[in-house]
């Protein structure tokens, strides 16, 4: 089956469309089969979630963008798994706060990340960084803690999607701002992060960019996207939701369903 041909009005329709997209990432050699594994327990998280954007991601979007528009030298740092399943967001991030793009690989090989770089330029990316791997995070291996010196290394803030929890924790050591988007909240990645959002990356990357297109203008509402913002409470809430949850109910259902997911969702 295609993308295409996968119907819209299924109750499953994104869980349907993201599984194909990773299945055919791997086809085309940028998804590592490691990276089927990642998806398969994001998807378990995003289940009990209720697959929607709680107020509290929302509100770790809008830092997030906040901290991207304020940063003097954003990455997005790109994977496997975000290249299959979000490259023209992320492009359109990347231009609304003016980051680079990075592919970074956990398990790297020259090949895959030309590939990324190929299927991102595809998707609109001008200049994609990671090939030239002559910078390092301290305190990783060669192969884990390879960068680009004028990319990562020199970031000041980076947005890290689905990034492991060892690299994660040597970023925030290298003194990064560090924007998370992963679906586990007791995941440590998330954990280590200053913004973690708990969401899926399909609803968070434009999310994010939604909203930095309406700060890009208002420098005040900026200030107080980030400073109303709180790592711990955001943690607290989506575990919250999880323990309390609609287990799997799509948006409109769970709108309508019971009152638990209700208040949650207030
Ligand atoms: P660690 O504690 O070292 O971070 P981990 O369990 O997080 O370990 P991985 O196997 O790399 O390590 O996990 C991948 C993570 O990516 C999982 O937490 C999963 O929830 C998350 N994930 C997978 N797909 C998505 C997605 N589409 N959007 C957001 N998060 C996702
Ligand atoms: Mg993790």
């Amino acid at each position: 089956m295609t993308e295409t041909e996968i119907p819209e009005d299924h109750p499953r329709y994104a869980s349907l469309v993201t599984r194909h997209r990773i299945e055919a990432g791997v086809e085309k050699g940028i998804t590592s089969k490691q990276g089927l594994i990642a998806q398969g327990r994001g998807e378990a998280f995003d289940y009990l979630l209720g697959e929607r954007t709680l107020p509290s991601a929302d509100a770790a979007e809008r830092a997030a963008a906040a901290t991207l528009l304020c940063a003097d030298h954003p990455v997005l740092s790109v994977n496997g798994n975000v290249a299959a399943l979000a490259p023209a967001e992320i492009v359109d991030l990347a231009a609304a706060v003016d980051a680079d793009i990075e592919v970074n690989l956990f398990n790297h090989t020259d090949e895959r990340v030309r590939r990324i770089a190929d299927h991102l330029r595809e998707h609109g990316a001008d200049e994609v960084k990671g090939l030239a791997g002559d910078g390092e995070i301290p305190g990783l291996d060669h192969a884990r803690g390879t960068v680009d010196a004028d990319g990562i290394e020199a970031a000041d803030v980076v947005v890290v999607p689905l990034e492991d929890g060892d690299r994660a924790e040597a970023l925030d050591a290298m003194g990064k701002t560090e924007i998370v988007v992963d679906l586990n909240p007791g995941s440590r990645s998330p954990r280590t992060a200053d913004i973690p959002i708990i969401d899926n990356l399909i609803r968070a990357v434009p999310n994010v960019t939604a909203h930095a297109r309406d700060l890009a203008d208002a420098p005040a509402s900026r200030r107080d996207a980030i400073d109303s913002f709180d790592a711990d409470e955001a943690l607290a809430e989506a575990e919250a939701a999880i323990r309390e949850g609609s287990f799997g109910m799509p948006d409109d259902a769970a709108a309508d369903g019971d009152a638990s997911n209700a208040d949650i969702a207030d």
